[in-house]
């Protein structure tokens, strides 16, 4: 791959030929994320941005050059990407935001923003000659994984927490993976699932241990860009678990700054729920990433609960180079963001994906976003995968159905 110069790893800086390492630098485990550095000045040459005016693929691969596969690598037939974005409207505006936008990426193949970097590992176990690939996840990341493999006739090993959401675990089954449910935290999936792929030579799709994929989630920035017109927003607001998104973001952003193709970098606004966050109390607080040891994480936010976040070096970077910051919101905010978010701006999000919108507040109060900034917030994953937290979101700002007989006088009854 000429438009790769080198993996570079986010803890030694060690350079590394794209083929001589699978995942993490070998001196530094599996802390050291490897980031994966490209030629700009040769995309730049072969890549004009006119190419996509005329490129009617809207799905995540129209970047092809911009990411970390072959020119003609085939890849996963489910349409993965250019989800929709639009503006809020201002009808009802609690926030006094102006130019407020929302990105559904719960419209993707199976739900949430994760189909961006399975799709990115399929295409890549598809290169490594692998005949088995396998993922830790709190859920989603095993979903897209299962979905986007089931299509194309490869098998998959999953390794989620046994208190995965029901939906979630359902979804899994029904893709036909195999599914191991671990009698522990994500974490233990996580390391069990690191263990298993070494042993049987599987690919592994883990989350800030397989280096592609915040490349395939980056194709989420390209895409704010692109569906702006290449005028970026000042600040993106999205929720954070591991880190590998928002990290992603800013990998995206990076990469059309360094081609020329936008004028600045946003703002990049992690949210954490209160109990899992690691990353914003280590902002707070100024610590090493590296040296903060693991919480207890737990959060009706399932998705984004990670006692030590796997990508935490490239969340951290995303934050401190584009001069953005963490926010924390509570399970009951949350809660109650599901219903206020999909009345203001007609997407019903699963918890993780509300804590987005919930963080608004936060970031206002923090004087991390102005009334005349344009902000987009990325809604990572649809409500559907989560009914009973829904059902409690709602029910805690009490609202409910009216029970009623099947006759027009009891209609004309309840709304009198
Ligand atoms: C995974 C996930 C997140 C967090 O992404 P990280 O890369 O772990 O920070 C947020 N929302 C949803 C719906 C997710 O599935
Ligand atoms: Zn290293």
């Amino acid at each position: 791959m000429d438009h790769i110069l080198y993996l570079e790893c986010m803890v030694c800086g060690k350079q590394y030929d794209a083929e001589d390492v699978e995942y993490v630098c070998p001196d530094h485990g599996i802390d050291g994320v490897l980031d994966v550095i490209y030629e700009y000045d040769r995309i730049a040459a072969s890549f004009p941005r006119q190419h996509l005016a005329a490129d009617f693929d809207h799905n995540m691969w129209r970047y092809r050059p911009l990411l970390p596969i072959e020119a003609h690598a085939a890849v996963p037939r489910l349409h993965v990407g250019w989800t929709p974005m639009w503006r809020v409207s201002n009808a009802g505006d609690p926030y006094g935001l102006h130019d407020l936008w929302v990105k559904d990426d719960g419209r993707n193949p199976t739900g949430s923003l994760k189909d961006r970097a399975s799709a990115m590992a399929i295409a890549k176990a598809r290169e490594a000659g692998a005949a088995v690939v396998t993922t830790a996840s709190t859920g989603n990341a095993a979903a897209a994984l299962a979905g986007l493999a089931a299509a194309e006739g490869m098998p998959v090993v999953i390794f989620v927490p046994r208190s995965a959401p029901e939906a979630k675990i359902a979804q899994l089954l029904a893709y036909g993976a195999r599914v191991f449910l671990v009698d522990g935290s994500y974490d233990d999936a996580f390391s069990l699932c690191v263990e298993a792929s070494k042993r049987f030579g599987w690919y592994n799709r883990n989350t800030g241990y397989n280096p592609y994929m915040s490349e395939g989630k980056k194709t989420a920035a390209f895409e704010i860009a692109e569906q702006l017109n290449w005028e970026v927003p000042d600040a993106v607001i999205v929720s954070v678990g591991d880190g590998c998104i928002i990290g992603g973001l800013y990998k995206g952003f990076h990469d059309l700054n360094a081609l020329g193709w936008i004028e600045k970098m946003p703002r990049l606004i992690g949210v954490q729920a209160s109990g899992s966050n690691f990353l914003e109390d280590a902002w707070e607080r100024g610590e090493d990433v590296l040296t903060k040891a693991p919480i207890a994480a737990s959060s009706v936010a399932d998705s984004i609960v990670a006692g030590l976040p796997a990508d935490r070096l490239k969340a951290m970077r995303a934050v401190k180079f584009t001069e953005g910051g963490f926010v924390e919101v509570s399970d009951d905010e949350i809660l109650a963001a599901i219903p206020a978010m999909a009345r203001q701006t007609g997407v019903f999000a699963e918890p993780a994906a509300a804590a987005a919108y919930a963080g608004l507040v936060g970031a206002i109060a923090e004087d991390l976003l102005a009334p005349e900034d344009r902000v987009v917030i990325l809604s990572t994953g649809t409500g559907l995968k989560d009914a009973p937290a829904a059902m409690r979101g709602v029910a805690s700002v009490g609202i409910e159905g009216t029970v009623i007989e099947p006759t027009l006088e009891a209609v004309e009854k309840a709304m009198s």
